[in-house]
């Protein structure tokens, strides 16, 4: 089936992404939008936009019944969902197909399997990704918890079920904590997530976080486009991602991407999907896979020469894959640093008006932004604005073109992260890729204040 409107339940940076590849394929959009977001680009852009609630997401760009509303009134006959929002709701996959109109991502049972945490464990070890030793599934009390986390050894981490966004976890010592934590990470997780389910893991002292961006046909066929480093973080957040990682070799990106990409074409796996791995000694430990595109997906494009989104309509029209796996080649390197409007300092958000704006250019660079001047950003939403992406024959060159790309990103109105990246890329540990999950908050505390 040949897509021919594609609506877009997403807003920001993203939906202008996938406004982007649809153009490019022929396909009309449909914006949908909230009261806050009537000027933005993407709604400008789109060849049709309809309105569907105020600003808080929860009556807007999480309002089902008025999404699909706006498909039907407007004939699209697929829904991407981007990241966030309703992206990873299994329920409105298998809505928008019920109304006879192409979901642009998995499988709703997928979704569902990957969404629930012990599941996605308990899954991802019979497909045979290696897992961070821990509970086999769910664990209720003190008694069943203190065996498993003696033979696991301490620390251990106590994550919930239905965590996501790095909530809901609780690093525990020794023994006499874990019955008080395991009794705080269930009630956080029933405030946060309506589930008080929880399991143990071991926790890592000092891993990487490494990635791998995988795509399937749905039909048993399943490739892999290599990993993305996203070890910097602060509160479980990522600020800048890199492909390839500059630790992992090729050799080991080959075991590894064989070892996803047959997992997933078993699993009979559709469309993208991404599965997150801790690196540490040399060894992965699966912790979660994402089952939509990804807000770094653009490093990956840069080093595979892929356009993600094009292929994720590709794969929702029914048709294979654009690529094998014989013929994919990785070139260069690619750094992704998100630009959120918060103060580089304290990160509180800082919201405001593009009163002045330039986008850097040249070679290699891009910038994924709504942004433009006059505009004004919503306090509603995620504080990101925008994403440069750079490309480089090599990681050095990379690092020197996004300094440069950085130096030339004007936005004024507001206050952005552009200084910490700055700052950052000057960093002696940065530049020879010599960091953990653990470094960007302890750099932040000690001297890398921008
Ligand atoms: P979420 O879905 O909330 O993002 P994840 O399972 O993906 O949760 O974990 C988020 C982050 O928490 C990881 O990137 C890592 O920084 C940290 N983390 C998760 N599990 C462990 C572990 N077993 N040991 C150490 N750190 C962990």
């Amino acid at each position: 089936m040949a897509i021919e409107k594609l609506l877009i339940a997403n807003r920001g940076e993203i939906a202008l992404r996938i406004h982007r590849a649809c153009h490019e394929m022929g396909i009309k959009t449909v914006a949908v939008h909230s009261t806050a977001d009537a000027d933005a680009m993407h709604v400008r852009l789109a060849d049709e936009a309809i309105c569907i609630g105020p600003p808080a997401a929860k009556d807007s760009y999480l309002n089902v019944a008025a999404i699909i509303s706006a498909a039907e009134i407007s004939g699209a006959d697929a829904i991407h969902p981007g990241y966030g929002f309703l992206s990873e709701n299994a329920k409105f996959a298998e809505i928008v197909e019920a109304h006879g109109i192409a979901f642009v991502g998995p499988k709703p049972e997928h979704i569902r399997i990957m969404g629930d945490k012990v599941e996605a464990k308990r899954t991802a070890g019979a497909l045979g990704l290696p897992l961070v030793p821990g509970s086999d599934g769910a664990i209720e009390t003190f008694e069943e918890a203190a065996p498993i986390a003696a033979k696991i050894g301490y620390p251990v981490i106590i994550k919930a079920a239905s965590g996501g966004g790095g909530r809901g976890m609780k690093v525990c010592e020794s023994e006499d904590q874990l019955e008080t934590l395991m009794q705080q990470a269930g009630s956080e997780a029933k405030a946060a997530f309506g589930d008080a389910t929880v399991y143990l893991e071991k926790y890592l002292g000092n891993p990487r976080h490494i990635e791998f961006q995988i795509f399937g046909d749905g039909n048993g066929n399943a490739i892999h486009l290599g990993e993305r480093d996203c070890s910097l973080q602060r509160r479980h957040q990522k600020v800048l991602e890199e492909a390839p990682s500059p630790v992992i070799t090729a050799a080991e990106r080959e075991r590894m991407g064989g070892i996803v990409s047959k997992a997933m074409a078993d699993m009979g796996y559709r469309g993208a999907g991404t599965i997150e791995f801790l690196y540490e000694d040399g060894e992965f430990y699966f912790i979660e896979m994402n089952t939509r595109l990804q807000v770094e997906h653009p490093v990956t494009e840069m080093i595979t020469g892929l356009d993600l989104v094009r292929e994720q309509i590709r794969i929702a029209e029914g048709r294979p894959l654009s690529v094998e796996q014989k013929d994919l080649e990785f070139h260069g390197h690619a750094i992704e640093c998100r630009i959120n409007a918060e103060d580089p300092r304290t990160f509180a958000p800082s919201p405001g008006t593009v009163t002045r704006y330039h986008v850097p250019g040249g070679m290699h660079v891009r910038v994924d932004s709504g942004l433009y001047q006059g505009y004004k950003v919503p306090p509603y939403y995620d504080s990101m604005i925008g994403k440069l992406i750079v490309y480089g024959r090599t990681r050095e060159g990379a690092i020197m073109r996004l300094k440069r790309a950085l130096q030339e990103y004007v936005i004024e109105g507001m206050k952005t992260t552009i200084p910490l990246h700055q700052a950052l890329l000057e960093d002696p540990d940065f530049l020879n890729g010599d960091y953990t999950i653990k470094w960007l908050e302890e750099w932040l505390e000690r001297d890398g204040q921008p």
